[in-house]
């Protein structure tokens, strides 16, 4: 470890967690901040130096290490200037890894994360493992690692950001469920976001596990990681991992096969999370799952808020909220299954999405209310069936005007949040409280 003290750039949510870290290990780290005012910090954080403020190089003065918070790019002027002078440049998540003693499961991919890392950990804890789940979702690592002691396993989803910065880190099991084109925000292009995402699985040791779709496309990309393959299919390849067959659920490692549930019986709807479901169970294969603890929580996980939640009745249209669909792919895996007519809020923050392809791929959408700084964009996708109604109220009243009894209501944005809210919790926290007041 190299000389001087921490800078950790960015004190959200993350970076807090990490000066946590740092200060229980003895340590004095500096915490940093463009936007944010240190008033605003917990106490036990506002005794340590803050630098705030447009960068400055003297924010690099005496510091030895530059520590990201996954919203911080690595083109950022702090971060050029870091390394022109020869300061290391790591990331919460790897810093909190070489300070942890156990297996690490990581999820990464383009969609379902968030499902699949709260199953793993459901999983694994319903056969008698402590194994809280945090990382991109909930709790940073640096948290998990101060309250959780305990722990013999962490899952953790894993953001294409956070991956940027591993040199060191290593997950005992890893599965990537997916890769399509997002973030294009924050990249020059899909393949720099693929290979973001792939150095997650750079350290991975042949007797470490890899969990796989069926999908030869991401075999080609994963052929020099050396760790033992566990496959997650609609169909039986006749590989370990998790699979159906005729109509259920099944898992497959060292010659051990066990049925779990029938399909039918899964809690979770849509054909996305039988994928999500199938990873989940792929990655608690290595830690000793059987198929009864398995299928109780198979059977009862009802899955997250803000991913395709029903919130009742609005002037005789069925709602939904699925603000976390944030790119063209969630919300073309959320509107899959769906039959009948459509009534579709989206917009917000373009990441490069592809709505010509959006709107061509969903005849069943009837009207499309589009919001927010992508809005008009949308709408001219959906030609006729679009209507620029600028926010959520606007398209609560355009919905009470056009909406047909029996028609389902959905917010799935296709779209970051940022434009209009702090995160996609709020919009779907705004959506829910307008339906509420609506139905007052
Ligand atoms: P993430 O954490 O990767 O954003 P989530 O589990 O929070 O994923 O799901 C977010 C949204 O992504 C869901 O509302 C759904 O629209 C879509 N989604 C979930 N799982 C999948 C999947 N396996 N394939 C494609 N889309 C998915």
């Amino acid at each position: 470890m190299s000389a001087g003290s921490a800078l950790i750039l960015g004190a959200g949510r993350s970076g807090q967690a990490m000066a946590r870290l740092l200060v229980a290990g003895g340590a004095e780290p500096v915490l940093a901040d463009e936007r944010l005012d240190p008033a605003a910090l917990p106490a036990d954080l506002g005794r340590l130096p803050f630098r705030g403020g447009p960068f400055a190089l003297d924010w690099l003065e005496g510091v030895g290490r530059l520590i990201l918070s996954p919203g911080v790019p690595l083109d950022s002027p702090a971060v050029r200037a870091a390394r022109a002078a020869g300061i290391v440049v790591s990331g919460e998540t790897e810093e909190a890894f070489a300070r942890c003693g156990v297996p690490v499961i990581a999820i990464t991919g383009t969609n379902g994360k968030s499902t699949t890392t709260t199953l793993v950990s459901l999983l694994l804890e319903a056969q008698g493992l402590r194994a809280p789940a945090g990382g991109n979702l909930g709790r940073p690592l640096s948290q998990l690692l101060l309250e959780e002691p305990g722990a013999e396993i962490f899952v953790l989803e894993i953001s294409s950001f956070q991956c940027e910065t591993f040199a060191r880190f290593r997950p005992h099991c890893a599965a990537l469920l997916n890769l399509s084109p997002d973030h294009l925000d924050r990249y020059p292009d899909a393949e720099s976001y693929y290979a973001a995402k792939l150095r997650l699985f750079e350290r991975m040791e042949s007797g470490d596990h890899l969990v796989l779709p069926d999908a030869p496309a991401l075999d080609a990309r994963l052929t020099s990681c050396p760790a033992r393959r566990l496959r997650f299919a609609f169909a039986d390849g006749g590989e370990p991992g998790a699979f159906l067959k005729g109509g259920a659920l099944h898992l497959r490692i060292e010659g051990r096969e066990e049925e779990i549930l029938p399909a039918a019986r899964l809690r979770l709807v849509g054909r996305h999370n039988l994928a999500n479901a199938l990873a989940a169970t792929a990655c608690a294969l290595p830690f000793g799952l059987r198929g009864e603890a398995a299928a109780r929580v198979l059977a009862s996980f009802p899955g997250l808020p803000h991913r395709m939640e029903e919130l009742g009745s609005f002037h005789g249209l069925r709602c939904f909220n699925d603000s976390k669909a944030t790119n063209v792919e969630a919300t073309l895996a959320s509107l899959s299954g769906l039959t009948g007519s459509l009534l579709l809020i989206a917009g917000g923050r373009d990441k490069g999405g592809d709505f010509a392809g959006l709107a061509a791929a969903l005849p069943k959408v009837r009207l499309a209310f589009c919001i927010g700084e992508a809005g008009p964009q949308i709408a001219k996708a959906f030609a006729a069936r679009g209507r620029i109604v600028g926010d959520l109220p606007g398209a609560l009243a355009a919905a009470r005007e056009e909406g047909k009894d029996g028609e389902l209501l959905l917010l799935s944005p296709a779209c970051a949040s940022f434009d209009q809210y702090r995160n996609f919790e709020e919009r779907g926290e705004h959506f829910r409280r307008l339906l509420r007041e609506a139905r007052e």
